[in-house]
């Protein structure tokens, strides 16, 4: 074998063990080596690197299955750090998270109109929420900036294709930050951080593949294969809220017409609401209070409801049916607000357009992490790398 089949070999391994202490933390090196399949030697022996460099540690007993409780690992929380940024349409918000996805400090501003204030804005916002848990902004702690923003974005150049809400075009937003803060910056379509969050540290903990879906403003979703996100060829992957469910239906903010987000997002269940009560003042609250009396027993708000949750359920069975995925987590504003009344009427709505032989196999779940989750995703972009070479990281920085 040659020297670099070797190494590689051995990174490949680091990796296995540490992203298997990151997903059953505490963990003892039987299992580990259960787990990865590696030799209890070879185990030992990387987690004994682990351990010298910092990155994990010994943390009390587990169960005896006879003879001595073994020790069990974890990671060390902070020993990496990694900051995220969520830049939604009214806000700028930055946290700073351990290698455990836990948020550790938060900030936010409001977003600027002008698109070079925004670029500021953002490294505002990183300097401050490192400053204020004690940190420096040095590179041998923080492994990087994850950037989660609407639109699409080049994952090889790391530029703002196009993001309608923030009204700008070809934005090199990784360069003019990673120049501006001297940490690598990572930005993302704000779905795949959905996705990615859920993925790593939420309802998708320990699957393999996912797609994760959020329902509110707009809808939106992220697709995550063998751990990676899949964005196909022109980027743009995953923006079902544009996949034409009726033909000649209601006008979509995209200029089309019967795109899904125009039939379930959050203007269109207020819509529909006020259409059936026979009040166009109703609602003055919008889909908050839409959901609010809904769940006051207000039947023209159910059925808005009801409707907008069968919308997204044909949507995700016509995605189901082209994929094969088998787990989906649902979230956004619109259903972390209304829980089962959005998600039961998407299960039934999946059940009765899957393709018949994958019907009544598709897992549909509520996402875990709330109003973090597009934070915790974007640190992932930055985590992900450490986790995928782990001693590398720590022996050149
Ligand atoms: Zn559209």
């Amino acid at each position: 074998m040659r020297t670099g089949d070797r190494q590689l070999i051995k990174e490949l391994n680091v990796t296995a063990v540490i992203t298997t202490i990151r997903e059953h933390e505490p963990i003892s090196r039987v299992d580990i080596a259960r787990l990865t399949g590696l030799s209890k030697a070879t185990v030992t022996s990387i987690t004994q690197m682990l351990l010298r460099a910092g990155l994990i540690l010994e943390t009390g007993s587990g169960d005896s299955r006879g003879g001595r409780r073994p020790t069990l690992l974890r990671l060390n929380p902070t020993a990496r750090l990694a900051v995220g940024v969520k830049i939604a349409p009214a806000r700028i918000t930055a946290a700073l998270t351990s290698l455990q996805g836990q948020i550790l400090e938060m900030t936010s501003v409001d977003l600027p109109s002008e698109p070079p204030a925004i670029v500021e804005a953002v490294e505002a916002c990183v300097r401050d929420v490192i400053h204020r848990a004690g940190f420096t902004l040095s590179p041998a702690r923080l492994l990087g900036v994850g950037v989660g923003l609407p639109g699409i974005v080049d994952p090889t150049t790391g530029a703002s294709i196009s993001s309608y809400f923030l009204r700008w075009q070809n934005v090199p937003i990784k360069r003019l930050l990673e120049t501006r803060l001297g940490l690598p910056v990572y930005p993302e379509n704000d779905a795949n951080c959905f996705a990615l969050g859920e993925y790593w540290y939420g309802a998708g903990r320990g699957a393999s593949s996912l797609l994760g879906v959020t329902v509110g403003v707009g809808i939106g979703a992220g697709l995550i294969l063998d751990g990676q996100i899949f964005r196909g060829a022109l980027c743009g992957a995953g923006e079902v809220g544009h996949m034409i469910i009726q033909r000649d239906g209601p006008l979509c903010n995209c200029g089309r017409f019967g795109c899904l987000e125009a039939l379930a997002a959050d203007a269109a269940v207020v819509q529909r609401a006020r259409q059936l009560k026979g009040d166009w003042e109703a609602y003055p609250g919008g889909r908050p209070e839409v959901i609010l009396a809904a769940q006051a027993g207000d039947a023209a708000a159910r059925q808005a409801l009801a409707e907008a949750g069968e919308w997204v359920g044909l949507g995700l069975a016509n995605l189901v049916n082209v994929l094969s995925c088998d787990f989906i987590v649902v979230g956004g504003e619109a259903v972390s607000q209304a829980g089962e009344m959005l998600l039961q009427p998407i299960r039934a709505a999946l059940q009765r357009y899957v393709f018949s032989p994958l019907s009544g196999r598709v897992r549909v779940e509520a996402a875990r992490l709330g109003d973090e989750v597009w934070l915790i995703g974007a640190t992932v972009l930055a985590l992900q790398r450490f986790f995928h070479a782990p001693l590398k990281v720590a022996v050149t920085r």
